[in-house]
């Protein structure tokens, strides 16, 4: 929580401007019960109809100002709660993008997501509502006690004798409320899930006809959610009805309390009238102090989340190492595990020299992506190192190793952008390097659209094919010319002949690049300096096409599948 109140440090002053006006204006509040028993009890009694008249209109503007005041704090509270949600955002957005991928696995995305979302917006809630409620709600319930006392300390006891039953409502129905509406919660987090599911995966519920089935597991989450909202609907609702009765009840008791002190001539009728108002703005003031726990209470809970980001240490930070290597690419024993128990890729030692492509092919989970994740340095290592030009990668820093590389990954996405955009991805490109990148990865269908490069993606690329999104995917790491290129399963999607022609002019275009393709095809990498055979995690066979189809089982056996010893060169 400290961190949240950090955040208002740069409003200080609009926070002194808000509580102050906030403070005169209870006072102002407080003041008009006060002037309605005098000019009863006394103005009344013994002054003219202009002595009224202006205890009226005395009490006409401290009313009117306190108004003005409220909404103009209000106005402030709003102002500097956004400020500090919007900063605090952006701060916890900083943090996420500076986190390892190792640190993002283990906090999970969704989380990540529910973090900068929800968890932000109950700070926002709370700090709109302690400006707004935490010192007024307490002053008026202070305040309004310490009056009521001076006016008839008799009837004050019978509403302090009230009191707590007011307290035990709001008690039980914030404790029945409460937790319903976190299972409100969590159900609409799960018809959330259900519509995104419904929605990404349309095409596949539509093609195996799954429509009823789909529409019956919504409607059950659906259900599920209005059944709670009604249950909590109701337990919150009741409150103010009961809250109501027993003010009506207090009411009733203070009033005929005081008719019969009034009789008796203790206290004069004006005092009873101030007193009843009192007794409502103390209510009130309780019932708002109620709501402010419970936000506060949430945004308690929401800011420990949110720090628990921040407080993650910098992972994959620069470190300074000794040893080199002479070759421009090394992997050497190089050991990691995701989760710290068994080794993902074991001992996988390699070296590849600039200009060189590698090929790296395997079943599904041995551990192929495992090593570019590695290369760059997405993870650390568990033992050995891995080596470029010379330098261990752990001792570049991130920006000077991230600008080695062009990525496409295995499961990359398109942005809801124009095409240019997406190839450019926000490195400010020449056209001219752009034009080349959707040239050599054969994207021709785009000169044939009707807005060419300008054309406008939706979210993921859906209005494109498989084939055409793979191709925009590869023209994103081509473009800026990286010196390291990474292909993981980017030509799966292509046709035998377009796959063959990218090849050709990555080869042609790219010479100084260093390549490494992972592929399920062997036509793919049969050409590359170097092929990788990997099973496991660990590497079964390192050498050229013909080396690996002489002494590499697996090899041998995917290329009989496959070509069938019927060679396309
Ligand atoms: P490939 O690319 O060859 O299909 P991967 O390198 O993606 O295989 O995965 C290798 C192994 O590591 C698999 O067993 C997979 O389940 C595991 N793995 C991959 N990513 C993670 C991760 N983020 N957390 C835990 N295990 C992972
Ligand atoms: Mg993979």
């Amino acid at each position: 929580m400290r961190r949240v109140i950090s955040y208002f440090r740069p409003n200080l002053l609009k926070v002194i401007l808000c509580l102050t006006i906030k403070i005169s204006g209870v006072i102002a509040e407080l003041f008009i019960p006060i002037i309605l028993s005098y000019i009863l009890d006394t103005v009344v009694e013994t002054g003219t109809i202009l002595d009224i008249v202006l205890y009226g209109l005395l009490m006409i503007v401290l009313s009117g100002l306190g108004f003005l005041g409220n909404c103009k704090a209000n106005q402030i509270a709003a102002g500097v709660a956004k400020s500090v949600s919007v900063n605090l955002r952006k701060d916890l957005f900083t943090k996420i993008m500076s986190l390892s991928q190792s640190q993002v696995d283990s906090v999970t995305m969704p989380s990540l997501i529910a973090r900068m979302s929800s968890d932000t917006y109950n700070i926002h809630q709370m700090c709109g509502m302690i400006l707004r409620l935490g010192v007024r709600a307490p002053m008026l319930l202070i305040g309004g006690t310490v009056c009521t006392l001076f006016l008839d300390p008799m009837l004050t006891l019978i509403m302090v004798l009230i009191l707590p039953l007011v307290v035990l409502v709001l008690y039980l129905t914030s404790k029945y409320g409460i937790p319903l509406y976190d299972k409100v919660q969590t159900k609409v987090d799960k018809m959330v899930l259900s519509i995104r599911e419904n929605m990404t995966g349309i095409r596949v519920i539509k093609a195996l006809s799954k429509e009823d089935y789909e529409k019956k597991r919504f409607n059950t989450v659906n259900k599920e959610l209005m059944d709670y909202e009604l249950k909590s609907s109701i337990v919150m609702s009741s409150l103010n009805p009961i809250i109501n009765l027993i003010l009506n009840f207090g009411l009733i008791l203070v009033i005929v309390a005081g008719a019969y002190r009034v009789n008796n001539g203790i206290i004069l009728p004006g005092k009873v009238l101030a007193f009843t108002t009192f007794f409502a703005m103390i209510l009130n003031a309780l019932i708002a102090l109620n709501r402010m726990i419970t936000i506060i209470s949430k945004a308690y809970a929401s800011s420990k989340r949110i720090d628990y980001i921040f407080d993650l240490g910098l992972d994959l930070r620069k470190e300074t190492y000794n040893n080199t290597s002479k070759h421009y690419i090394e992997f050497r024993n190089v050991n990691f595990s995701y989760l710290g128990k068994v080794n993902n890729v074991s001992n996988i030692s390699f070296k590849l020299e600039k200009g060189e492509t590698l090929g790296i092919i395997g079943p599904t989970g041995s551990g192929k992506s495992t090593i570019i994740n590695l290369l760059l340095r997405l993870y650390d290592v568990s033992s050995g190192a891995i080596y470029i030009n010379g330098k261990d990668i752990r001792s570049y820093s991130y920006r000077k190793l991230k600008s080695l590389f062009g990525v496409s990954f295995q499961n990359d996405t398109l942005l809801a952008d124009t095409i240019y955009n997406n190839v450019d991805f926000y490195r400010k490109l020449s056209k001219k390097e752009i034009k080349k990148a959707l040239l050599v990865s054969q994207s021709l269908f785009v000169d044939n659209l009707e807005l060419k490069e300008q054309t406008l993606l939706s979210a993921k690329g859906t209005n494109l094919s498989g084939g055409q999104r793979q191709r925009l995917i590869l023209s994103r790491a081509l473009a800026g010319n990286p010196k390291i290129l990474i292909l993981d399963d980017s030509s799966s999607a292509l046709d035998y002949k377009t796959d063959l022609a990218l090849r050709e002019t990555i080869k042609n275009n790219y010479k100084n690049t260093t390549k490494i393709i992972i592929a399920s095809r062997i036509s793919s990498i049969m050409h590359a300096e170097k092929i990788i055979v990997l099973e496991n995690g660990t590497i079964t066979g390192i050498g050229t096409h013909k080396e690996l189809l002489n002494n590499n089982e697996l090899y041998k056996s995917i290329y009989n599948v496959q070509l069938g010893g019927d060679v396309h060169e």
